[in-house]
C-alpha cells in the first residue's frame, strides 16, 4: 500500500498538484471509519498529518475534528499504542 502511494501524501489540490509530504505520514481511511470503512490496504491511503487533519474536517466538519483530537489526546495517555501513525 505505501509502494502504491509512492510512500508519500496522496492529497492532491485542486489545481492537480500533489503534496509532496513524504514525513510524518498517516493512514487515511479513504471511507472513515466511523462510517463503516474497513481496515484493509483498498480502504487506505497515506496523508501527511496535515492533508489527514484536512481530509478528515471534509468528512466529518472541523467541530468533530476538534472533539476527535481531544478524544485522542486522553486516549493516548491511556493507551500509548492507540496510534495510527505509519512512521
Ligand atoms: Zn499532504
Amino acid at each position: 500500500m505505501r509502494e502504491r502511494d509512492g510512500d508519500r501524501c496522496t492529497f492532491e489540490s485542486a489545481d492537480g498538484r500533489r503534496c509532496s509530504a513524504t514525513s510524518r505520514l498517516e493512514f487515511h481511511h479513504i471511507l472513515a471509519w466511523a462510517l463503516g470503512g474497513e481496515t484493509t490496504a483498498d480502504q487506505l491511503t497515506l496523508r501527511c498529518k496535515a492533508h489527514h487533519a484536512h481530509q478528515t474536517a471534509l468528512d466529518f466538519g472541523a467541530d468533530h475534528v476538534a472533539q476527535a483530537i481531544a478524544r485522542r489526546r486522553e486516549a493516548r495517555v491511556r493507551d500509548p499504542q492507540h496510534e495510527h501513525t505509519a512512521t
